[in-house]
């Protein structure tokens, strides 16, 4: 039997980093066993689902690489298909018609909450035939009365409910829909699912869900419940701790990659390695590796986990993501070095790939200012005589490379007698406005003589007017 896995969302909103979690699990999943991963928009709830949405999370799904063999599937699409499979389960009897009103529900409830008794349908029309002409009803499925469900679950064991506790499940609406728990049961079946990894969230269903797909004569999947993602202060992650957004990460400047490497550790391991290729991932994962317990999202290691994959990947797997992040901030990186040589040098200096781009700018545009407090410090009277020197010996280049660039300021100390410092921070500033940089060679090896010449003028006139005022 090959593995098919599904990641199932409700499009009422972004992706967000818990949902791509569980995504990811069930996509490791399925690659680890050769199998299959299926995408299904659960779009029943019509008024909270949106398109907006179902764009956010494909998008997401696409950036993180979790590539879809199966899907979309949606929900809505498949209507038909749940009503013909309700009246079937009506004409054979595992369905009956409910015609109570909701007001008389709630009475029953109420009453039900007063006798300290658990709040349940008492099962009044299961097996009524006094249907009334032309009156509202809904579906209910005829839960068995007796004899317990057991889920196995792979992060939690096997969990045992009685069906006494369970009472009979709407499954379509009076309005004419079908319900979500009858949805997720016919698709299940109909998409050949055999393991579902789902949030916690929908363990009180996995019981309801396993007595329809018996009552269908349908396969009952293994279950695998993840357990919640916590902010740092313990409670259920949500905005209050900053992003939770999986695009939001995007344009904060994390990679995939890390972002991956970082939730499939958030609740799975494999002994205390740390850093995990998706290779790796799909090598190792095994969903009796979850851990049960819930897992607080760290930041910090994201961020450790991201700096880590700027300067480890090949620059041309991180090239695409970075070019992303110039063009967000409106740098055209047609106009200068070639990306990959500027993420090469800057790599180790940045924590994200926003980062980067915000300081790299002077790689393909003019600077607009310097920066203040190196142009206070640097660019001081003193250091006219340095600049106006390494420029002369920097334009007498007849070859433009880090060696040659590095001999010229080299001498152009010695010949001032000075230290190098009193060139290169000046020459820094000049070339790039501020005082932090690659090393001088490489990163004006990137520029081009005459954009060094033009920047150190203007510095130069930066100090005269300083010295004016
Ligand atoms: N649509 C459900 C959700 O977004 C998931 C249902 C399932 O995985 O069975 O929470």
């Amino acid at each position: 039997m090959t593995a098919v896995t599904r990641f199932a969302p409700s499009p009422t909103g972004f992706l967000h980093v818990g949902g791509a979690r569980t995504a990811l699990y069930s996509w490791l999943y399925a690659k680890s066993q050769g199998g299959k991963f299926v995408l299904r928009i659960e779009d029943t709830d019509i008024e909270r689902s949106t398109q907006e949405a179902i764009d956010a999370i494909l998008e997401g799904m696409e950036w993180l690489g979790l590539t879809w063999d199966d899907g979309p599937y949606y929900q809505t699409q498949r209507f038909d298909r749940y009503k013909a499979l309700i009246n079937e389960m009506l004409e054979e009897g595992k369905a009956y018609k409910c015609f109570m009103s909701s007001a008389e529900l709630d009475e029953i409830r109420e009453k039900q909450k007063a006798n300290g008794e658990k709040p349940r349908y008492p099962g009044t029309w299961r097996d009524r035939t006094d249907h009334p002409e032309g009156e509202p009803f809904v579906i209910r499925f005829k839960n068995p009365l007796e004899g317990k469900v057991l889920v196995k679950d792979h992060i939690r064991g096997n969990i045992e409910i009685a069906n006494s506790e369970l009472d009979d499940l709407i499954i379509l609406r009076s309005d004419g829909t079908p319900t979500y728990n009858f949805c997720v049961v016919v698709d299940d079946w109909d998409m050949g699912i055999t393991h579902v990894v789902r949030g916690e969230d929908h363990i009180n269903n996995t019981p309801r869900q396993i007595n329809i797909l018996q009552a269908l004569g349908a396969p009952v999947p293994e279950y695998a419940h993840v357990s919640m993602i916590l902010g740092d202060d313990g409670k259920k992650l949500s905005k209050r701790h900053g992003a939770v957004s999986v695009m939001q990460y995007r344009d904060d400047g994390f990679l995939p990659q890390a972002l991956l490497n970082y939730l499939v550790r958030l609740g799975w391991s494999h002994g205390d390695q740390e850093i995990f290729s998706k290779e790796e991932m799909i090598e190792l994962f095994s969903l009796d590796a979850i851990g049960q317990s819930a897992s607080a999202f760290n930041t910090d290691k994201l961020i450790w986990l991201n700096q880590h994959y700027i300067k480890e990947l090949p620059v041309s797997e991180v090239l695409p993501y970075a070019k992303w992040h110039f063009e967000q901030q409106g740098i055209d990186t047609s106009t200068g070095p070639a990306l990959e040589e500027v993420i090469k040098v800057q790599a180790d200096r940045v924590k994200t790939l926003k980062e980067l781009a915000e300081i790299s700018g002077y790689f393909y545009h003019e600077y607009e200012d310097f920066d203040e407090k190196a142009a206070k410090k640097h660019l001081r009277p003193v250091a006219q005589e340095p600049l106006e020197a390494v420029k002369a010996a920097l334009m007498a280049l007849s070859t433009w490379n880090a060696e040659t660039i590095h001999e010229a300021i080299n001498k152009t100390a010695e010949n001032l007698g000075v230290g190098m410092g009193k060139v290169g921070m000046p020459l820094r500033v000049a070339a790039t406005g501020s005082g932090n940089s690659p090393s001088l060679d490489v990163t004006l090896n990137l520029l081009k003589p005459e954009q060094i010449a033009q920047r150190i003028d203007k510095a130069l006139i930066y100090i005269a007017n300083r010295q004016q005022s």
